[in-house]
């Protein structure tokens, strides 16, 4: 117990309860209120929503998008989901105030019944109880919950903060999906099979919303105001892949990507470069760290020889597993918002 907390010796939670039942009575609380909880920044303050995403049918929003009659309103609202930096959790990102504070009144009257919301989880009361609740339940919160992140910069910078004392703090099960930047994907990109890595200085990205850091811009800034040069060895994703592998107590880690770029993924996407960092990362069980990728056409119509795709023997001594699936067409929602649904 911290030496500032008192031991409240006046409280029957204290008093009469052995500390494992008191755990077992964190770990319904958790459950209770979200067992997965998405971190973000609201206005540079920490904040925390449940997810509220149902995965198990994959992501849906591009099929939602074509079967919606054109220019309805439920077509409009599609192509705003597929835009959404926090891709098949957008419906999480709508529960938060953030989101809310920022929509217009077409957003707002228009209700599509079968959309969840996320109450707010109360996650935080627990905590704020009394100091020897907060040393006492923290550690239960952190072993018992899995973690969320949309944006890459925020899952470095809350790493770095929590990541550090695994015995006071045991992360076990994060999640991070991301939508990157065309910026990201082209660092990596192969100029030439032994030729020079493209670097990026003062960026102004392609991330045209300018409000994440999933590979241009935002997060990345200095003291100064200027953004650092962004490099193969240094940039956004690295550092959150660096933070992860010396992660010792991982049990589950779910690693979701798909790219901003109009030009399709297995055109520009060099999968064994880019995601060359996670053979260091451990997770207990190599089933429970998936890598969840956009599905990939026969191989005459990839743009990319075949080693720079993480399938067969590129697989051989991966400490995880690969999971396809469809991704949303960029070029095709593009169109839309252009006034044209193409093909
Ligand atoms: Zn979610």
């Amino acid at each position: 117990m911290a030496v500032t907390a008192l031991a409240q010796d006046g409280s029957p939670f204290f008093s009469m309860l052995p500390p494992e039942i008191r755990d077992m009575i964190y770990q319904d609380v958790w459950s209770t209120i979200g067992s997965k909880q998405h971190i973000y920044k609201d206005n540079e303050r920490w904040s925390h929503v449940p997810c509220i995403a149902d995965y198990s049918t994959g992501d849906n929003r591009f099929e939602k998008f074509t079967q919606s009659a054109r220019g309805s309103e439920e077509e409009y609202h599609w192509v705003k989901r597929l835009k959404s930096e926090w891709c098949y959790h957008w419906c999480c990102e709508q529960s938060t105030p953030s989101w809310q504070r920022i929509q217009d009144e077409r957003n707002m009257l228009w209700k599509d019944e079968n959309v969840k919301q996320a109450s707010p989880s109360g996650l935080m009361s627990l905590l704020l109880v009394c100091k020897r609740m907060y040393h006492e339940a923290l550690p239960s919160l952190c072993a018992n919950t899995t973690f969320i992140f949309t944006d890459l910069s925020e899952a470095h910078e809350w790493l770095s903060l929590y990541g550090g004392s695994p015995e006071k703090l045991p992360i076990r099960s994060l999640e991070i999906c991301i939508l990157t930047s065309q910026n990201m994907t082209e660092l990596y990109f192969p100029t030439s099979e032994e030729g020079p890595n493209p670097t990026f200085g003062h960026s102004n990205g392609s991330n045209s919303n300018g409000s994440n850091s999933n590979g241009s811009n935002s997060n990345g800034s200095n003291s100064n105001g200027s953004h650092p040069r962004i490099s193969r060895r240094s940039n956004p994703w690295q550092r959150v892949c660096d933070q992860l592998a010396i992660l010792p107590n991982l049990q589950s880690l779910y690693i979701w990507f798909h790219s901003r770029d109009l030009r399709e993924w297995h055109k520009r996407m060099s999968e064994t470069c880019f995601f060359a960092r996670l053979f260091h990362v451990h997770v207990k069980d190599r089933n429970k760290f998936v890598l969840a990728l956009p599905d990939l056409p026969l191989k005459p119509k990839r743009g990319l020889p075949s080693h720079h795709f993480l399938e067969n023997e590129m697989l051989e001594d991966a400490p995880f597993v690969v999971e396809r699936g469809p991704r949303p067409n960029n070029w095709r929602v593009h169109l839309m918002a252009s006034g044209l649904r193409g093909p």
